[in-house]
């Protein structure tokens, strides 16, 4: 899931301000900011309060069930069209892709409440740790599922650095040193003997904007996969 974290509150009054609104809609996420806590139905009526509090007139909110899924955020800004024809400017509690969706479908301006901060494993409830980068071009096979990118500060593929001090990570002090932790695994596997240097990675693959098209092609054939 995307983890995001509340923009400090005195920047989204002077983006407000900037556009010139006193009149806003809210708007959440059903789904990662819900779990974050970020951007639920309690986060979207705690900005309600807030806005009110500070003079702004808050003409409705929205949490619908995935902000950044464009056909359900159509449906979401059909059923609130009033609510939102009347505001100033929308404010989203969401994602950077959900406040994008959301500008893709009205044609208020409209302003994110959040920061997206990573790519998540919710680890237990409340705490999310960042495990993948996305980098198209996954190493786990070798790493045993463990990936050196995301969670070696430095980003080594290859490791320890010369900074490790008794297993554990020089950047991160609490934290064990991930090329310690695949060796381990590996060990644990009975795959230490097999394993060799990872070969510099194709950052070609994560050429943005990513897109990926999985409907049926032409003739009836099935796409493959990145487009
Ligand atoms: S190598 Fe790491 S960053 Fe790349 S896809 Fe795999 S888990 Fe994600
Ligand atoms: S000690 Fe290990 S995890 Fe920490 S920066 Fe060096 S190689 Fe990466």
């Amino acid at each position: 899931m995307i983890i995001t974290r509340p923009r400090e509150w005195e920047r989204v009054r002077a983006q407000l301000a900037d556009l010139g609104a006193t009149r806003v809609f809210i708007t959440g996420c059903g789904e990662c900011a819900t779990i974050a806590q970020t951007g639920g139905e309690s986060e979207v009526l705690s900005a309600k309060q807030r806005l009110e509090d500070a003079g702004f007139v808050v003409t409705g909110w929205s949490v619908g069930d995935v902000t950044c899924n464009a056909g359900g955020q159509r449906l979401e800004a059909r059923k609130h069209a009033g609510e939102i024809e009347s505001a100033d400017a929308v404010l989203v509690l969401a994602c950077g892709a959900g406040v994008q969706t959301v500008a893709d479908t009205i044609t208020k301006p409209v302003t994110p409440g959040l920061e997206s901060v990573f790519l998540g494993n919710v680890v237990r409830q409340g705490v999310f740790e960042e495990r993948c980068q996305m980098c198209g071009d996954c190493v786990l096979d070798r790493t045993a599922g463990i990936c050196p990118v995301t969670t070696c500060p430095k980003g080594l593929l290859n490791g320890p650095c010369g900074g490790m001090w008794d297993g554990m990570c020089e950047v991160v002090a609490d934290l064990e040193c991930t090329h310690v932790s695949i060796r381990r695994r590996l060990a644990e596997q009975g795959r230490a003997a097999k394993a060799e240097p990872l070969p510099p990675k194709d950052y070609s693959k994560k050429l943005k904007p990513g897109k990926v098209d999985i409907r049926p092609k032409y003739h009836g054939r099935k796409a493959g996969g990145a487009s």
